[in-house]
């Protein structure tokens, strides 16, 4: 009977199923043995004896010379189903006359916690040219709408694919027809036309249905297989993270564990250079009045030197009998001087390796990064810091100013110092 509307669409009007802005008129009436008749077939008025195919309410054939022919409601009641079946219909034959479809991407789903949703392609987009078509064949308890059947030969072997198509235009698929489907492992594809406008062209139905359509795969024979894949894929990548954050965590544990041993340890001995200069640095600072500067507060741990050598080293920038201090106190340029004596005492091996760098590793879950962090400096800075105490600078902010005033004060002292001594050569003097 589907056989009908590919005749019946050349003769009629462009409209398939209901005439547009129709309301309650149909073109398909449906005949006592359940077949549908076009409105061109049928006789005139009641006598067409026919029968709405969607709410089953007698039909009347208007066949006037004017306006083209179509069935309407005797009772003139809204019928808001109109044209659903033969949409079915019309839809199942275009499929089994072309004999082709084009089949929407399928996807393996699997959900974990953590990482969310992830998806594995099962198939892609594919046109796919049928060998034959079967319209609603009688299969054991329950009834599909399509079945398309594929041969193709394979290692020498005629191998049969068999999809299922299932149009959807009122009712959807149930739970327990899905269930036979999933039992037999035989793919089912849901084509939706619901949403369809019940006037298009068979040209349009035909463009909209192999292509277009929304399709849905309501179960793929191999989905428990890719999702199977998918998990164990999933896992592998589970572990290897685990396993990667293992990782992570040791090297972080050897870095803590080497610091803390770094601190821990003592210092390099002194070699007999570096105790003759802390002891005349010491001596001098002492006879200024300013032998507390050497007191100050740092953590000497990090300096692979006695701390009296170290300290020694960054108050010389001050003191005033170093020539090189009078050049940096007459520099203009701002310069960080305790980042300057730190990078001094790294070049002379005078800090432990794990604080020699700059930067420090910042560890993270990608691994690690590294980020500035001076140790050494950090410590010069706090142990040149109060040395400033004391002395009151109200206007001025930098501390690089400071430490040049300071300075500058030092040296008026130490010349003054001199005088009262009668010594005028400074670099052997005291
Ligand atoms: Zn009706």
């Amino acid at each position: 009977m589907y056989r009908y509307f590919m005749e019946v669409d050349d003769k009629s009007s462009r409209a398939v199923f209901v005439p547009p802005g129709a309301g309650p008129r149909v073109l398909f009436g449906e005949n006592d043995v359940g077949d549908l008749v076009h409105v061109l077939d049928a006789e005139r008025g009641l006598a067409c004896n026919l029968i709405c195919p969607d709410c089953k309410g007698v039909l009347v054939a208007n066949k006037g010379a004017i306006k083209a022919a179509y069935f309407s409601h005797q009772s003139r009641i809204d019928c808001e189903h109109a044209g659903e079946t033969a949409l079915h219909l019309m839809a199942k034959e275009i499929i089994e006359q072309q004999g082709w479809f084009d089949l929407p991407e399928a996807r393996a789903w699997s959900y974990r916690r953590g990482s969310g949703y992830s998806y594995m392609p099962i198939r892609n987009t594919q046109r796919v040219h049928f060998t034959r078509v079967e319209v609603e064949p009688r299969q054991e308890g329950f009834q599909p709408d399509l079945i398309g059947i594929k041969e193709i030969v394979k290692n020498g072997r005629k191998v049969i694919g068999r999809l299922h198509i299932e149009i959807y235009v009122t009712h959807k698929v149930d739970e327990e027809k899905l269930s036979r489907f999933r039992s037999k492992e035989e793919s089912v594809l849901e084509v939706d036309l619901s949403d369809v406008e019940r006037s298009l062209s068979k040209l349009e139905l035909t463009d909209l249905l192999l292509s277009n359509a929304k399709k849905k795969w309501l179960y793929h024979r191999d989905i428990e297989k890719y999702e199977a894949q998918l998990r164990a894929r999933l896992e592998a990548e589970e572990a290897r993270d685990r396993e990667k954050r293992r990782d992570l965590e040791r090297r972080i544990s050897e870095d803590l564990k080497k610091r803390e041993e770094s601190l821990n340890s003592a210092p390099a001995e002194a070699t007999a250079e570096q105790r003759q200069f802390a002891d005349r640095e010491e001596k001098r600072w002492h006879l200024i009045g300013c032998g507390h500067f050497l007191d100050s507060e740092a953590d000497d741990r990090y300096f692979d030197v006695p701390p009296g050598v170290w300290r020694a080293f960054a108050l010389a920038a001050l003191a005033p009998w170093q020539s090189n201090a009078k050049q940096w106190i007459e520099d203009e340029r701002e310069v960080d001087l305790p980042a300057t004596i730190s990078s001094a005492l790294k070049e002379f091996g005078w800090v432990k390796s794990p604080f020699s760098s700059k930067y420090r590793k910042k560890y993270c879950d990608h691994g690690h990064e590294l980020v500035y962090w001076d140790r050494a400096a950090d410590e010069v800075r706090k142990f040149l810091s109060p040395v400033l105490n004391g002395y009151d600078y109200p206007s001025v902010w930098s501390e690089t100013k400071k430490l040049k005033m300071l300075s500058s004060a030092l040296r008026t002292k130490y010349d003054l110092l001199m005088k009262e001594h009668g010594i005028t050569n400074s670099s052997s003097a005291l």
